[in-house]
């Protein structure tokens, strides 16, 4: 069995006394992609940052890559890249230049160029960094991240400000990037990102894990929606298990096997000559999790619940 790159075990990270990471335990395997999701606050970015040893854990357990990531930082940095969410690098320099510079203190860089392909932006290569776009800018530290050839990838929030286009030939460059064997850690508030690009999803709320797992099964633990406008002069609207909810001129209905129940649905309709407006049947999002995770107040006494239901 190949060993976990990533391995958390009852992580707490404390800052004062505030205690921003409370007890997690996380496993994340080779090659794959792996999304850090959550509230605003919810302690991603200090648990990616206890990965990549800039801050050190009140206690718990943390291995990256077999290795302590605080004793062990010179020895993990060429092995990890990381993309974070605001680049530093110089205005004053090219594109080029600016990979050649990070080259420099690159151990077995990609060339320039292949750098510059992965990420579209080879025509660039003349243009001074305070000059490209904003999305652009995020591609060029994509391209800088990954110029090692790292075994691990931390992206934190890598498409912010840029285009639908852009976001998905950068989810494209993941992909090859994954494909290339790197272990992906991204963290994104593109939940949409998540379920498309993701091996593994895990939700975080003030400092703990709500739900892991992989994304269309961490999303069947919500029910699908059925929904249509109240049709008229109906006495009585069927069952379909759970019971219609209606609430203005919109009937819904919550389902866990849409197809028995569209099924059920569409035969009351034609039986009873009744045409269903507006019909539709959608099932739950990740969205529909994340948003149930981020207004449920006790979102943490469920979590035994959850974890159990996605393993
Ligand atoms: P966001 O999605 O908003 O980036 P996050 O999930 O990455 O949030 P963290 O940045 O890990 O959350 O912060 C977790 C908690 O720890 C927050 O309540 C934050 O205010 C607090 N915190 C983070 N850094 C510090 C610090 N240096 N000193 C004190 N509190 C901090």
């Amino acid at each position: 069995m190949t060993a976990n790159v990533i391995d958390i075990d009852d992580l707490r990270c404390i800052y004062g006394t505030f205690e921003a990471v409370r007890g997690i335990s996380l496993q994340v395997g080779q090659g794959e992609l792996f999304a850090l999701l959550g509230t605003n606050g919810a302690g991603k970015t200090t648990t990616v940052e206890a990965l990549e040893g800039l801050h050190r854990p009140a206690s718990g357990r943390v291995r990256v890559l077999g290795l302590d990531p605080v004793r062990d930082r010179a020895a993990l940095r060429p092995r990890t890249g990381v993309m974070l969410q605001k680049g530093g690098f110089s205005d004053a320099l090219t594109v080029r230049e600016t990979l050649e510079l990070w080259r420099s203190f690159t151990a077995r860089p990609r060339p320039a160029a292949e750098a510059l392909e992965l990420v579209s932006l080879t025509g660039k290569d003349k243009v001074a960094v305070s000059q490209l776009s904003g999305g652009e800018g995020r591609r060029l530290e994509l391209a800088l991240a990954v110029l090692g050839r790292p075994e691990l990838l931390f992206l934190d929030e890598p498409t912010t400000g840029m285009d639908p286009a852009s976001r998905r030939q950068t989810w494209t460059v993941i992909r090859r990037l994954q494909e290339e064997g790197s272990t992906v850690v991204l963290t994104t508030h593109y939940l949409e990102e998540a379920e498309s690009l993701a091996d593994r999803v895990a939700i975080m709320k003030t400092g703990e894990i709500v739900t892991v797992g992989a994304p269309d099964t961490v999303v069947r633990t919500l029910p699908a929606r059925i929904t249509f406008k109240v049709p008229a002069d109906v006495p009585q609207l069927p069952d379909l298990g759970r019971g219609a909810q209606t609430a203005g001129d919109q009937v819904t209905y919550e389902s866990h096997d849409l197809q028995a129940d569209l099924t059920e649905l569409l035969a009351w309709a034609n039986g009873n000559a009744i045409t269903l407006h507006g019909l539709a049947a959608r099932p739950a999002s990740l969205e529909d999790v994340f948003m149930e995770i981020a207004t449920d107040d006790d979102a943490a006494d469920h979590d035994q619940e959850r974890t159990e239901a996605t393993r």
